[in-house]
């Protein structure tokens, strides 16, 4: 039975695009404040929800978000999680993935919404994505399914045309309105006329446990991509940074990298230093496959553990939340091994 309630919605306004104007003299695009946002949506009454908002202060541009960040927001969605249905996360583009990635993993047994979204266009333009974006953002926060439960029970991001699983999603697009993709995961919805949910793509959690929110995040942690031709000491370098727990290694196509001899053993070296070292391909699409070639085998020996087809957004976050619970290198690798929020297929 479908309740007559009014959706009851909370919007987290943390910055980007959407809400930026121009600065009249550098012609620059900075954040601005969330009245000016939300009055360039009139539309939003029609929908007959509750709304309510809590904003940045000051609102940010994306490329600034850390770790710092995503406890206010987890904060925010703790301190409100029973009064709200559903949570609309307002963010820029830039580094969306990551947190869409990290909140995943920092708000343990989700069940409700929290649907994040941006715009390319600010919300002042006339041909503005945000209010399109940010309209089905808050119907998507609000739909329910034929119980009355919510719809969607886990982090997504909703942008232009579709809503992906957070921690499965990319920036692909610093122009299209389309931006973001899950190239391993299907849509969770598609958005044309109306909205179209794919429901077997959609988390649901098999047993309904509160909601618990860990908020360290370990920041110990690196990309280190692969080139052709990386130096042996600039290697052992970048396997040397000073206090490094975890490095995500970006490797070519199915996890593959050099099999020379020093390679591997600068590699062993630094896994025998207790560092946890996580395969994920360079590719944009697919995943780590260590088996496929000699190469990826070899790696797979030296002690890299498989990302399978997880992002490399997912998976240096994944690093930051695991040893951010304190745990020592071998329960990481462990989980690193597991699907804790539907980021990773085994
Ligand atoms: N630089 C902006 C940000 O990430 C880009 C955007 O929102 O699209 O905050």
């Amino acid at each position: 039975m479908k309740s007559a309630r009014k959706p009851h919605i909370l919007i987290i306004y943390t910055g980007g695009t959407i809400g930026m104007i121009e600065n009249p003299e550098t012609h620059t695009l900075q954040p601005f404040d969330f009245t000016h946002l939300i009055d360039n949506v009139p539309k939003i009454k029609m929908l007959d929800y509750i709304i309510e908002n809590i904003q940045f202060n000051p609102p940010l541009d994306s490329s600034d978000m850390n770790p710092k960040y995503w406890m206010e927001m987890a904060r925010a969605i703790e301190d409100n999680f029973d009064r709200f249905d559903g949570f609309v996360v307002l963010h820029g583009t830039d580094t969306m993935s990551y947190t869409a990635s990290a909140l995943s993993f920092m708000l343990e047994n989700l069940h409700k919404p929290v649907i994040i979204t941006g715009s390319q266009l600010p919300i002042g333009e006339v041909r503005t994505d945000g209010e399109e974006n940010l309209i089905t953002a808050l119907q998507i926060a609000a739909a329910t399914d034929i119980n009355d439960a919510p719809m969607v029970q886990e982090v997504a991001i909703l942008f232009e045309n579709y809503l992906w699983r957070g921690n499965r999603s990319t920036k692909m697009s610093a122009d299209n309105f389309n931006a973001f993709k899950s190239n391993n995961y299907p849509p969770l919805a598609k958005i044309g006329l109306g909205i179209h949910f794919n429901e077997e793509a959609l988390m649901r959690a098999v047993v309904k446990r509160p909601l618990k929110v860990r908020y360290a995040m370990d920041t110990n942690v690196m990309f280190l991509d692969l080139n052709p031709g990386i130096p042996e000491e600039i290697l052992r370098h970048q396997l040397s940074a000073p206090g490094i727990k975890g490095i995500v290694l970006k490797t070519f196509g199915a996890g593959n990298a050099p099999t020379y001899l020093w390679f591997l053993d600068a590699i062993h070296d630094a896994v025998e230093r207790g560092i946890v070292i996580v395969n994920v391909t360079q590719c944009v699409n697919g995943g780590v496959h260590t088996k496929r070639y000699l190469s990826g085998d070899r790696l797979a020996a030296a002690g890299v553990i498989s990302g399978h087809d997880m992002t490399s957004e997912a998976a240096i976050t994944k690093l930051m939340y695991l040893f951010g619970l304190g745990l020592p290198p071998a329960e990481v690798r462990k989980y690193l091994e597991c699907s804790l929020c539907g980021e990773v297929t085994l």
